[in-house]
């Protein structure tokens, strides 16, 4: 670990590590691996890289975890914190009370989220939020006399969060194993993944045959019993999986045989992520609620939220107390800062930027990684991107021992100043939509180069 260097570091490396291993219990972490390894300790951030306690910088390809959207080292966010801090660090929204920042920042979601959609629900993350979702939809259905219509339907290797609520939105099956979820009244239908599950098929065929894979499950549950369907826009965590052209159309005339509710998650597509405000705005859907978080404030403070139709919010207006509430529901300084980061997005173009100019350029120079002979697909959207690690690039064919390609071509990006994720065998990045097109060259050379290194380390004979 010689490159990239840039300056002496102030910490003492070998000393973080230590104490990280005897107490922090890291989510979402191979403690055994990290034991073995010791973390990288990240010490700051400016624009698009990050720098580690040796120094060492590195290219974000994936906006810390999605959602440092308009780059690191905004001094204007700091400094909206820290007067909001000064002038009123803590008030809650509970028993009718409420500030100008949550008010503020309702006003601006409401003017930016599809016309339909003019209430928000505040949390403090995106598992949170689908907790919220949860319990709304169930006491919409009450609220309208149907206590039974409250089955949400989900799919297999979705992504809506860690709580008990939100992981068993979620289908991920190592989420599942642990702790006895899903939590009754949840069932998952088929994803739309062609590369992974349908490439007997055309893309256009297996997108129809996914979304009806929904009629199907209303139908055997029945049409009294579902509450929601929840999906993501295109999958994040799963694998940036986007569905086939002919998949939201398919599901949009199902949904319109039924009444059901549709809840849209965009904790990631939200706020810039497809060229576009919200995933729905770019698939032209029209959700009954929508949670947020993620960039809503690029990561700057902890926050997010629930967007709610009129069509919802006339029934619970109407339903008296909901009994639901977080004691950093809209949280004063995160929703000061989140408004703050709407208006840079705003104001910058950065949205218009990714979906005309910036978008393009990464998917076209994306694309280019698809020739490569360990990549079966390269895909993406606006800001984000996937690629399929194969065997063999002619069947498609996977590697037998799921996740060892992801792994080494994580750890050569690391190793060579680029953070991308590995999702098993699927190579995925989401870096800050302010990334220019110098740093998307840079990003391409360097994904590139792992490539590479892992192509010559599975091939070598070890
Ligand atoms: C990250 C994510 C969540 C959970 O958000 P947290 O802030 O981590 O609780 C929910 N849904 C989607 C689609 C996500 O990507």
């Amino acid at each position: 670990m010689t490159k990239n260097l840039t300056s002496p570091s102030k910490y003492d490396t070998a000393r973080l590590q230590q104490l990280d291993r005897d107490h922090y219990f890291h989510p979402f972490t191979d403690h055994k691996a990290l034991g073995e390894e010791g973390s990288r300790v990240i010490t700051k951030a400016e624009g698009v890289y990050l720098e580690d306690s040796e120094g060492h910088r590195i290219l974000d390809g994936m906006a810390g975890l999605w959602c440092v959207n308009v780059g690191y080292g905004r001094k204007e966010l700091a400094e909206v914190a820290y007067q909001q801090m000064l002038e009123l660090p803590y008030y809650n929204s509970f028993f009718k009370t409420a500030h100008p920042p949550a008010i503020e920042l309702a006003k601006k979601l409401a003017d930016l989220a599809p016309a339909h959609m003019n209430n928000v629900f505040f949390t403090g993350s995106g598992s949170e939020s689908n907790d919220t979702v949860l319990r709304l939809t169930r006491h919409y259905w009450a609220t309208k006399g149907q206590p039974d219509k409250n089955i949400i339907i989900s799919r297999e290797n979705a992504y809506h969060g860690s709580t008990v609520a939100g992981a068993s939105l979620g289908g991920m099956k190592p989420m599942h194993k642990q702790g006895g979820l899903p939590i009754e009244g949840i069932c998952h239908i088929q994803q739309p993944y062609w590369f992974g599950e349908g490439q007997d098929m055309s893309p256009e065929a297996f997108g129809i045959k996914a979304a009806q894979a929904l009629d199907a499950k209303i139908q055997e549950l029945g049409e009294d019993r579902v509450a929601a369907f929840i999906a993501e826009p295109f999958q994040g965590a799963g694998g940036v999986i986007i569905p086939p052209a002919s998949y939201w159309p398919e599901i949009k005339k199902i949904l319109a045989k039924y009444d059901i509710l549709l809840v849209v998650d965009e904790v990631i597509c939200g706020f810039g992520r497809t060229g576009e405000w919200f995933g729905s705005n770019y698939f032209d859907l029209q959700p009954d609620l929508m949670p947020i978080a993620k960039g809503l404030s690029s990561g700057y403070l902890p926050i997010g939220g629930v967007m709610i139709s009129d069509r919802v919010m006339d029934v619970v207006n109407k339903g008296g107390d909901f009994n639901h509430g977080y004691t950093y529901s809209g949280h004063p300084a995160a929703a000061a800062v989140a408004l703050a980061n709407l208006e840079i997005l705003e104001n910058e173009n950065i949205i218009q930027t990714v979906k005309e100019e910036t978008g393009p350029y990464l998917q076209t120079r994306w694309a280019e990684l698809g020739e490569h002979p360990l990549v079966g697909e390269a895909r993406g959207v606006g800001m984000v991107g996937a690629l399929e690690l194969v065997k063999d690039k002619g069947t498609n064919a996977r590697f037998d021992d799921k996740a060892t390609a992801g792994a080494l071509c994580r750890d050569f990006c690391f190793q060579n100043g680029l953070v991308m994720r590995a999702t098993g065998d699927t190579m995925i990045i989401s870096p800050p939509l302010v990334i220019t097109r110098s740093e998307i060259d840079e990003l391409i050379d360097k994904a590139r180069l792992a490539l590479d290194l892992t192509f010559e380390a599975l091939h070598s004979g070890g």
